[in-house]
């Protein structure tokens, strides 16, 4: 299973994170990266996997594994319209069932 990991913590001392959130580099593009900003891929089956992975930036995470890693904004959008969503499946009000549409597609804008 493969899924994306913030770091929190070090694996080995030769990572130089300890656990706080220091100053360390993405070890692709050397950019200064807070550790606790660092993205490692994290691999449920194979903790040696998970192990020999580098610890990257937002932007080297996602070219190299092809993923997007959502925004605190992406997230926050998500559940709002999950809570439309259930909003929407409970009323029987036709009024109420657009003006929920309408929210939604005014927060959907970009
Ligand atoms: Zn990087």
């Amino acid at each position: 299973m493969r899924k994306v990991g913030r770091i929190m913590y070090a694996k080995s001392k030769s990572r130089k994170f300890d656990g706080k959130c220091i100053l360390g580099k993405c070890e692709y593009c050397g950019k200064e990266i807070k550790s606790c900003n660092a993205y490692q891929h994290v691999d449920g089956n194979n903790i040696s996997i998970t192990n020999n992975s580098p610890y990257l930036c937002k932007d080297c995470f996602e070219k190299r594994y092809n993923e997007h890693i959502k925004t605190e904004v992406e997230v926050f959008k998500d559940k709002l319209f999950r809570q439309f969503r259930y909003l929407k499946s409970e009323t029987k009000d036709e009024n109420e069932k657009n003006l929920i549409d309408k929210l939604v597609k005014i927060i959907s804008l970009e």
